[in-house]
This record gives structure tokens, sequence and C-alpha cells, in this order.
């Protein structure tokens, strides 16, 4: 799978963007464009540049590019990276500093994209962000891969429903009941917390019955979504865990951190004809973050 990086350029740096949107290069720059197969090649510093980072990167990565603390403008897959040394004074023969831009990325094809600053910022694996480099975003892909359900319509259809409420005056929120039914039912009762053994069996009316809670994960009364994308089912004890936020879902919509940001080693399994909104799941880790 590939892996996405934010590349920060400084302000200062904006000629140089500039130079790369447009494919403004001199005629040496060209000829190592085309060995390369690309179109685009940045050069960056390499002291903005971890090595963990830069050893991470490969073919088919996806880049948001952008200045600092602007919307992100581009997007692109990298087709090669390079360190060269000589790469530097060819391609930016005025600039000063031409020696130690050593690192270069280079595309094909740039998409533009209108991705907030703040928003990729926070979804940066490093804890150290700063204005120019490059960083590792983690991943969503998994919430977003999973698909619309063939396997239950009625389920998908009903997803848009919102709280209504009952009596202003005590300010009651009508559960949407059938949803909640239809999900433990979709989960058969299973705590989604793929590590979770929790199983409470009970006879009611001759017949087992099992026993499990669903969660709403962005709190009802704020939300007042009471749709199948911001519902969960759990057991009681998750359940807990979910309600005083020592457990979360991060980004990716998979792993469970905890209120610090940690890992708790647990991850939550989706069945395919449901999931979260990604900006429920968001909504949460951002409270955590400010
Ligand atoms: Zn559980």
């Amino acid at each position: 799978m590939s892996n996405q990086f934010i590349l920060i350029l400084k302000n200062s740096d904006e000629g140089k963007f500039n130079g790369f949107k447009r494919k403004n290069f001199n005629k040496q720059t060209k000829e190592i464009l085309k060995k390369n197969s690309s179109n685009h090649v940045l050069g960056l510093h390499k002291g903005v540049i971890s090595n963990k980072v830069w050893n991470k990167i490969k073919k088919d990565d996806k880049f948001y590019i952008t200045i600092e603390n602007e919307t992100f403008r581009v997007t692109a897959n990298l087709i090669k990276k390079a360190k060269n040394l000589k790469y530097g004074e060819i391609i930016y023969p005025e600039t000063i500093d031409r020696k130690q831009v050593n690192y270069f990325l280079f595309f094909k094809k740039l998409d533009d994209c209108r991705e907030p600053f703040e928003v990729l910022k926070k979804r940066s694996k490093s804890n150290i962000f700063s204005n120019e480099g490059i960083f590792e975003i983690k991943q969503r892909t998994n919430s977003e891969r999973i698909k619309k359900t063939k396997i239950n319509k009625a389920l998908i259809e009903k997803t848009r429903g919102k709280v209504e409420r009952k009596h202003r005056s005590i300010q009651a929120l009508d559960r949407n009941q059938s949803n909640v039914v239809q999900l433990k039912k979709l989960y058969n009762n299973k705590c989604q917390i793929q590590q979770c053994n929790f199983e409470l069996n009970y006879e009611k009316g001759g017949k087992i019955k099992q026993f499990s809670h669903v969660h709403h994960y962005n709190q009802l009364a704020k939300s007042r979504m009471d749709s199948l994308n911001n519902m969960i089912v759990l057991c009681p004890n998750h359940h807990a865990e979910f309600d005083f936020k020592v457990k979360l879902i991060d980004y990716d919509g998979v792993t469970i951190i905890n209120e610090k940001g940690k890992e708790t080693g647990e991850t939550i399994k989706f069945h395919k004809g449901h999931k979260l909104d990604i900006k429920n799941i968001e909504s949460l880790l951002g409270e955590q973050d400010g």
C-alpha cells in the first residue's frame, strides 16, 4: 500500500514552487526530467527532512504539496526520489544555497487539491511539525475503502436519519430504535473491537438472547446525528471506555488509541455494509488535540 506525505515549502520558496507547478525548467533540467520519465521535479534541503521519513518514501506514494500555512494546492504521485549533489546546481542555478539542495522528488502529473493546511497538519504522524519539509500522514484509507452495502439496502437508507426532539421542554432525544436493532443484528451482538471476547447470553421468553450496546460515537446530544455512520456496537466494557473517551478511533478508522494518543493494540472492525463517517472520527480526535 502506498504511503501519503505532506510536503511543505517555506513562503520564501514560492518562486520555486510556482516553477515546479508550471514546469518552468531550464534545458538541462528538462533533460534530467526526460531521463526520469517525469515532468516535475522539486528539490529540498536535506536538513529539513528526517532520514526516517526519507527512507520510507517510495514510488507511487502520494504527496500533498504547498507553501507553509496555505491550503494544499497540488497532490502528485511519486515517480522517483533521488539524492544527488549535482542536481541542485542544475535545477536551481540562481539559488545561493543550490549546493545544499540535494534531495529530489520527481512527479509525472500534478492534480489540484484544496485540503486546508490545518487539517492535514492534524493528520501528520509527527509530533514535531515544522512548516518546512516532508511529513508522513496517518492513513485513513481503511475507513474510506469500505464501500456501501449491497447486503442491506434498508440499513444504508436509514443512515441519513437525524434525531428529532420529542419534547422541547425536556430536550429528550428520540433515538431511532430500528437503527440500533439492525446494527446489533449486523454484528450478532458482538463487540466491534476485534480483540474483544466479551459475550453475555441470557434467556428471555424461552429464547437465548445476547447482550450488546450501541454507542453513538460522536456524542449524540452534540451532533444530533442518530445515523448509522455515527454508531458502533460494543460490549459494556468498551462502551464505558468510549463513553469516557479513554479510548478513541484513530484517523485510519481502525486503530484504537488512548486519550494520550498511544495505540492500545486494539483495532475496530466494520462490516462491509457499515462505516463511521470520517468526520465523526476526526471531530473527536480534534477535541483531543486541541
Ligand atoms: Zn468489547
